[in-house]
């Protein structure tokens, strides 16, 4: 990805509207987990330690009528402050308007001014030229770090950079290093691991990356509608009938180098308390029944065909990990793509939180922070943020 970053770009004194993904849980009116907030402060201490005038903008939750207390960005305000310490932190209470212009235009070199959620204007998710052009005239440079919402033609990530010019962040910029890897410039061999609850979710992933990658390992209840289109009994197992035509056409192109379970934990019903049995896939799931896991053989498939591989990207979890009877599989691929000494990137919400409950996040080269954004990216859509970006 030949974009601009803050790196290429002189930042000195400048004042400078960064768009970052401050979209965080909250509990009690307080931020309940600030990762979304570190996530951006390699950026932020970039441009500070430039002198330059950091102004952040983010979009926060879904309101619906303009400004709604509930979707103010105001409670991230301390958790910001408790983050760059000895930093002067401003708020804005809205985003655009003659006191956030008077704010920004008076703001100093190495501090910092956030701004109201915003989506609090329609001209935000519309992406209006003139609420684009109020946000543009708070500054001097455009750096995008929200990653997440590249995926959204919006004011805030697709406006505001063609009226200034437009530069990644950090973040931004490792989102682009490593995804662009993974679907552009592959190491080889090259393994994807695919998993969740549907195909039809990610139909664009699974066939881009088998334009890509040597193999693609199929597990969760994706692998369901796959064994079904080979004509196995799956019992009471979530089998998407709409998808088992494109099923069966992958198979038919692809199937040499799609590695789908061979053994199962079923269930007897959707539960932490459910009866478990394991039994081989050929066999075909007893009626009443559910595929809830990959079993302890398909792991061991997995990992060989891991082995050697020197990239590996992963996304969706191997089974209803949510349930304690259903985790292993999840968590045995968690510690393969760890153990695997290839490069390897997680992304979707389920299998990251996955790879944090196996305390193994330290061990992955990247995971992705993007949702909705990531899998379009691995789908080889060109998100419009990233699109609207100055080339090097
Ligand atoms: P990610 O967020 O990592 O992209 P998805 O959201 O696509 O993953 O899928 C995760 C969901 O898929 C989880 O809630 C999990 O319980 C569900 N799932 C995985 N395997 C099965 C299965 N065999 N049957 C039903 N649901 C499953
Ligand atoms: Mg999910």
């Amino acid at each position: 990805m030949n974009k601009q970053t803050v790196l290429d770009v002189d930042l000195q004194r400048k004042r400078v509207l960064v768009r970052v993904d401050f979209n965080v849980p909250l509990k009690d009116g307080a931020v309940a987990d600030d990762t979304r907030i570190r996530a951006a402060l390699p950026t932020i201490q970039h441009l500070l330690a430039q002198s330059a005038a950091v102004i952040l903008c983010s979009h926060f939750g879904r309101p619906k009528h303009g400004p709604e207390p509930e979707f103010s960005l105001r409670p991230v305000l301390p958790a910001l402050s408790e983050l760059l310490p000895g930093r002067k932190i401003n708020f804005a209470a809205d985003c655009v308007g003659s006191a956030a212009a008077n704010q920004a235009q008076s703001l100093a070199a190495g501090e910092v001014l956030l701004l109201e959620n915003t989506r609090f204007h329609s001209g935000e998710e519309k992406n209006d030229p003139g609420f684009a052009a109020q946000l543009a005239a708070h500054a001097e440079i455009y750096v995008n770090d929200a990653f997440g919402s590249a995926h959204r033609a919006h004011a805030s990530t697709v406006g505001v950079a063609k009226l200034l010019p437009a530069v990644a962040g950090l973040l931004m910029e490792a989102e682009l290093r490593y995804l662009g890897q993974a679907v552009l410039t592959p190491q080889h061999p090259y393994v994807a691991i695919l998993g969740g609850a549907k195909i039809s979710d990610k139909i664009g992933v699974i066939q881009n990356l088998l334009q890509k990658a040597d193999k693609m390992l199929i597990g969760g209840g994706m692998a369901n509608t796959f064994l079904r289109a080979q004509g196995l009994a799956l019992g009471a197992s979530l089998v998407e009938e709409s998808a088992l035509d494109t099923a069966r056409a992958l198979l038919h192109t692809h199937g040499d180098r799609i590695l789908l379970p061979l053994d199962a934990v079923l269930g007897d019903r959707f539960g932490a308390d459910a009866k478990v049995q394991t039994i081989a896939v050929a066999e075909g799931v007893p009626d009443g029944w559910r595929m809830l896991d990959i079993g302890p053989q398909t792991v061991e498939r997995f990992g060989a065909a891991l082995h050697g591989c020197k990239l590996v990207v992963w996304n969706g979890p191997m089974g209803v990990f949510e349930l304690a009877p259903f985790a292993a599989g999840t968590n045995a691929v968690a510690r393969l793509v760890a153990d695997c000494g290839a490069t390897s990137i997680v992304g979707g919400g389920d299998s990251v939180a996955a790879i944090h409950g196996a305390g193994l996040a330290g061990r992955i080269t990247h995971i992705s922070t993007g949702g909705g954004a990531s899998l379009e990216f691995l789908e080889g859509r060109i998100l419009p943020g990233v699109e609207a970006l100055n080339d090097r």
